[in-house]
């Protein structure tokens, strides 16, 4: 019995295997290959390469995250958002928006705190955008269409700074300002 459960065992652990390779290798071919972009910083013809490893593994989790892993722009405009990652059909147009956002914040700070967004895991609460007119927009919500310009007019907005944002502007009324003075603790 024991030797049957064994057997039974090995089999379903080597069946998974295969199974998650096969996903990986499908995913890897799905995303490689070198695909031609018109940046948007140049408005030039430019070759792109997805990083297909990474596009891949990261897929496993359900947050498929595009990066490219390379550009006929590169080294020399390495830093860019990446915001040819539109153009591209590899993945839907929510992962696309997610990638490019990814990034457009590891360089930026929090409009309100000044905490400074280091790399964004792909599960940490997820940052938010506030435009100058007082709009407050989720990181989900950010369409691809129009994302450059939305980029360009919104500022980043930490996760905590956009739920109390929000509660001030829903509930002004619930909400009592009080300027802090020098030697009295600001929480308590
Ligand atoms: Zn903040």
């Amino acid at each position: 019995m024991t030797l049957v459960m064994y057997v039974a065992g090995t089999m379903l652990v080597t069946a998974g295997l295969v199974a998650g390779i096969c996903y990986l290798v499908r995913a890897y071919v799905r995303y490689r290959d070198s695909r031609l972009i018109v940046c948007p910083e140049s408005g030039e013809a430019a070759m792109v390469e997805v990083d297909a490893v990474h596009a891949a593994l990261t897929s496993t989790l359900g947050h498929t995250d595009i990066r490219l892993q390379n550009c006929w722009r590169w080294p020399l405009h390495q830093d860019c958002n990446q915001e040819c990652l539109v153009q591209l059909d590899v993945a839907a147009a929510d992962c696309l928006v997610r990638g490019i956002l990814r990034r457009w914040y590891e360089s930026k700070q929090c409009h309100f705190c000044g905490m400074r967004f280091e790399q964004i895991g792909l599960l940490d609460h997820e940052p938010a955008l506030y435009s100058r007119l007082g709009k407050l927009i989720e990181w989900r919500k950010v369409p691809i269409e129009g994302l450059h310009d939305v980029l360009k007019i919104y500022e980043p907005v930490c996760w905590n700074c956009y739920i109390a944002q929000l509660f001030r502007q829903e509930h002004p009324d619930l909400v009592v300002y009080r300027p802090w003075r020098p030697g009295i603790p600001r929480s308590g």
